[in-house]
């Protein structure tokens, strides 16, 4: 068992590595002081939780390495009123730092059981301002676009059609592009007037957008 003293060295020690890969936002460094991304690992690896590395988790999907999420939020610069589309729901834990600094987040996965256990999650953090459903998060959400901001944590292999059509005048998408499953390039696309900008960030990894519903398992 840990004691307050370690929980705390250990909180310290988390924050320090994400400063240290980039992540200096006040706000997001604060929202992911406040969730604990402990609870959103589970079983084998959940004492890795506080290493900056990804993790398996249900469904042969994983939870992003924390200074990527830190740097994919940062990216993003959400504030208090906007409305975010998240595409890839996975564990929950990029949608609740996100329901930190937005007015609402909606999030789709095509695996039920993970929104199920991420929805599960929100309510128990008392979390009310995340809206989690299963689809196929390439369609976008038609019937809540256009989006202040959107956040794909899958890689495709261009910006999906879609989403660019839900992205407001304005508005910010933070997402991973790539053929390889190995490395992709996190790109910003930013929407003005005149269309879309695209910023090449840094190189990432994540699993592959997929289509249509997956096969709980
Ligand atoms: N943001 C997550 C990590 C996501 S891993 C977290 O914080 O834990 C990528 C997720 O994208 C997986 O859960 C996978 O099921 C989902 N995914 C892949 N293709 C998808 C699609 N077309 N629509 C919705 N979700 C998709």
């Amino acid at each position: 068992m840990s004691d307050s003293r370690d929980i705390a060295e250990r909180q310290m020690r988390f924050l320090f590595a994400l400063r240290s890969k980039g992540v200096t936002d006040q706000q997001v460094l604060a929202a992911m002081e406040k969730i604990d991304r402990g609870l959103f690992v589970r079983g084998l690896f959940a004492e890795r939780a506080y290493e900056d590395m990804p993790l398996p988790i249900a469904c042969g999907q994983t939870i992003s390495q924390p200074s990527v999420v830190g740097l994919m939020t940062q990216a993003l610069a959400v504030s208090p009123r906007d409305k975010v589309l998240e595409v890839g729901t996975g564990s929950g834990y990029q949608a609740a730092i996100l329901s930190q600094l937005a007015r609402r987040v909606y999030t789709v996965d095509r695996h039920r059981r993970l929104v199920q256990e991420a929805s599960a999650l929100f309510a128990s953090l008392d979390i009310n301002n995340i809206i989690a459903m299963t689809s196929d998060g390439s369609f976008g959400l038609p019937d809540q676009a256009p989006f202040d901001r959107i956040i794909v944590t899958a890689a495709a292999e261009d910006p999906p059609g879609p989403l660019l059509a839900q992205l407001k005048i304005g508005g910010i998408m933070v997402v991973p592009v790539g053929r390889s499953d190995t490395v992709q390039s996190l790109i910003k696309v930013t929407r003005d007037e005149n269309g879309f900008d695209y910023d090449e960030l840094r190189p990432v990894r994540f699993v592959p957008l997929l289509e249509g519903l997956g096969k709980d398992t």
